[in-house]
């Protein structure tokens, strides 16, 4: 089962808090200002879906938007997002750096983005199929999933939902596997052919390449690390209708119950919800009451615990 891929790390507080985070990460003040300067900090000041920077064509894009309260109450209540994650106007998980060109057609609800856990990526789905964006369809975004910061995952799930209550008659699309980066990320560190599936990738490449080998000069400053798993280490490639050797498809979540509980303990178990949690609860009791404490935050693992209990 899942569960017991990832709970005792988590939960194995008596030597010491298993999770580490980032002093950057729990230093932030609160306020507009850090919401800024977190995310220019954790996304180097470029869109993460073009690489286009400068001041003067960034944008600090709300994930959901800053006026909706509600909806981000509703996220932390049902187990999208931390209890503790701060307000959905300040909190820099909920923002990410955009050029204004992606940040107009992220508002647009043109394409989506979603978290992948097979493979530990955020991966961009124009659902729209403009045609400008086909670029970016189907490859991943410039976030770290192992940075404290990263945008909560729950957080995008709201806009996919805007986006396909936008195209509402259009399909759902097919990626092909491997997951590459966009096209200027240049990750000299990862082994793509650790999740290669097929002969396509090369003539993939070649589409995707054309005249946008602008950027050559960006490979060093580039940190996310992706961990691909082989296609035999996935057990959605047999089990999911949806996965196949060389495609992948995501379907609506909340349409699907176990994909979205298979998503949600995902969320929950990433660096940025653990910060989220450190950053927010007092940690001055004795191991047992921090355990107790911690798990009041993941409600999900409750959940498991439950009915772990009930089979012993
Ligand atoms: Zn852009």
């Amino acid at each position: 089962m899942a569960a017991e891929l990832w709970m005792p790390t988590v939960f194995d507080l008596s030597s010491g808090y298993p999770f580490t985070h980032d002093a950057r990460a729990i230093s932030v003040i609160s306020g507009t200002d850090a919401f800024t300067t977190v995310i220019d900090t954790r996304d180097k000041k470029r869109c993460v879906v073009c690489g286009e920077r400068g001041r003067s064509v960034l944008e600090h894009a709300h994930i959901v938007p800053r006026v909706e309260d509600e909806t981000w109450e509703d996220l932390r209540h049902h187990g999208f997002i931390p209890l503790l994650a701060k307000s959905v106007q300040h909190e820099a998980r909920n923002g990410v750096l955009l050029c204004k060109n992606h940040h107009g057609r992220f508002e647009d609800h043109e394409f989506y983005i979603r978290w992948v856990p097979e493979f530990q990526i955020f991966v961009l789905i124009n659902h729209s199929r403009i045609e400008y964006m086909e670029r970016f369809h189907g490859r991943a975004v410039n976030l770290d999933p192992d940075d404290p910061r990263t945008p909560f995952h729950g957080a995008f799930l709201i806009q996919e939902m805007r986006v396909r209550g936008r195209w509402p008659l259009l399909r759902d699309r097919q990626i092909p596997l491997p997951i590459l980066w966009q096209i200027w990320v240049r990750h000299s560190d990862v082994d793509h052919s650790q999740a290669h599936h097929g002969d396509g990738e090369d003539k993939e490449d070649d589409r995707m390449g054309e005249g946008n080998d602008s950027t050559s000069d960006n490979s060093a400053m580039l940190s996310p690390t992706p961990t691909p798993q082989s296609p035999s280490d996935q057990p959605t490639s047999h089990d999911d209708p949806n996965t196949s050797k060389n495609f992948m498809t995501f379907t609506n979540p909340f349409a699907n119950s176990v994909e979205l509980d298979t998503l949600k303990r995902s969320f929950a178990v990433q660096p940025n919800w653990k910060a989220s949690v450190m950053e927010g609860e007092s940690w001055e009791g004795s191991a047992v009451d921090n355990i107790a404490k911690y798990r009041r935050h993941v409600p999900i693992l409750n959940e498991d615990l439950n009915v772990m209990g009930n089979k012993e």
